[in-house]
């Protein structure tokens, strides 16, 4: 991997040292304090109406981010990296399991860089052991992860600890190296392809997903390329893609925008499309398997859920299935989303399960 570091962080900081404070980072500082007053003693309300319905919560565990990747407005609207405490977390976690939550995935900007702004302070790894013994939550999930900051233990931690789900979501933006270098990302995509190596050998049966940049300024066909020819290669269970669009504040934003946005609009097109098709083979292997889902609502009549992977899967059941862990096997797979039937199902409760239903988009 890299040594490098992912973006140079120099003038950002002495932009921030030179502002009067930024109203969405004064904004979010006064929402943190708010919510920190709630979670004192353990106690963070939910509103009436998502206590007990609520299956899935986000919890902010660092603000910020301390990098300048060209393209990116986020450390000049949400300022430098600041980790909450570890017992402030835990408590909030705590607390919102006591409200019905099962599954909390905790949020940063780069998320494994937690703890590093404390000196000695508890990093990632940590966090999500001692978030792993909250008794009652059944479900861990993180994002999003930096591809120069996915070390062996973190991936160690995962496989590991069995209510941290196999999902990673680690952004690679570009295939291509001089497109990565002007992103000033500070990796490579072969330290991206060898991190997918590692994240697949240390914890199996893991979904990766990924974020794409197209049309980045400068971005010649050939280029385009190397980033639609990587994903083909990888196989990754999602892309994100998004159309280059100048921010404010940003370097990328000084630079011309130069790719047509027609042109960028038919690579990404090239991408989701090429993806559809890698999603639909991954998850036909799904099919006849019974999978862990945790059913988070009723939508048109079925119970919506997600694996440990995340795919978003379907099932019939008469029963009340909301903030269960259900085993289901699958009946039927398409790029965005699965169905199948309870397999736990005892004899006298008639289900009306039809295996052809066509699919409820996710
Ligand atoms: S893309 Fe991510 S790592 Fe880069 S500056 Fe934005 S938030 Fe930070």
């Amino acid at each position: 991997m890299s040594s490098s570091p992912p973006s140079e962080p120099g003038p950002l900081l002495a932009y921030l040292d030179g502002q009067t404070w930024d109203y969405d980072a004064y904004e979010q500082e006064i929402k943190a304090r708010k919510r920190q007053d709630a979670i004192q003693d353990g106690e963070l309300i939910l509103p009436a109406h998502e206590r007990g319905r609520l299956v899935t919560a986000h919890v902010p565990v660092i603000y910020g981010c301390n990098h300048v990747c060209t393209f990116c407005i986020i450390p000049y609207r949400r300022g430098r990296e600041r980790s909450r405490r570890l017992g402030e977390i835990v408590a909030e976690v705590r607390s919102l399991v006591e409200q019905g939550v099962k599954e909390v995935t905790l949020l940063g900007q780069i998320v494994d860089r937690y703890g590093y702004d404390v000196p000695d302070g508890p990093k990632l790894p940590d966090l999500l052991r001692t978030v792993h013994e909250v008794e009652g939550l059944e479900r861990i999930r993180f994002l999003t992860s930096h591809p120069n900051y996915m070390t062996d233990e973190l991936l160690r931690t995962v496989a590991d600890l069995p209510k941290v789900m196999e999902h990673i979501e680690v952004p690679v933006q570009a295939g291509n190296d001089e497109v990565l270098r002007r992103m000033r990302r500070g990796y490579t995509a072969d330290d991206y392809r060898r991190l997918v190596e590692r994240i697949r050998e240390t914890i199996p049966n893991v979904s990766v997903v990924t974020d794409i940049i197209v049309g980045f300024p400068g971005e010649t066909e050939a280029q385009f390329m190397d980033t639609y020819n990587l994903l083909a290669e990888l196989k990754l269970d999602k892309a994100h893609v998004a159309c280059f669009s100048p921010r404010p504040h940003t370097v990328a934003a000084r630079w011309e925008d130069d790719v047509p946005w027609p042109e960028k609009e038919r690579r990404r097109r090239m991408i989701d499309d090429l993806q559809r098709e890698i999603m639909a083979e991954i998850n036909r292997r799904y099919v006849d398997q019974t999978v862990e889902v945790l059913v988070e609502d009723l939508h048109k009549g079925k119970w919506r859920g997600r694996t440990r992977t995340n795919k978003l899967v379907f099932f019939e059941d008469p029963r009340d299935r909301r903030g269960e862990l259900v085993p289901v096997r699958i009946t039927w797979a398409g790029p965005y989303s699965m169905q199948g039937v309870p397999a736990d199902v005892p004899p006298d409760v008639a289900l009306r399960v039809d295996e052809t239903l066509p699919v409820v988009a996710g």
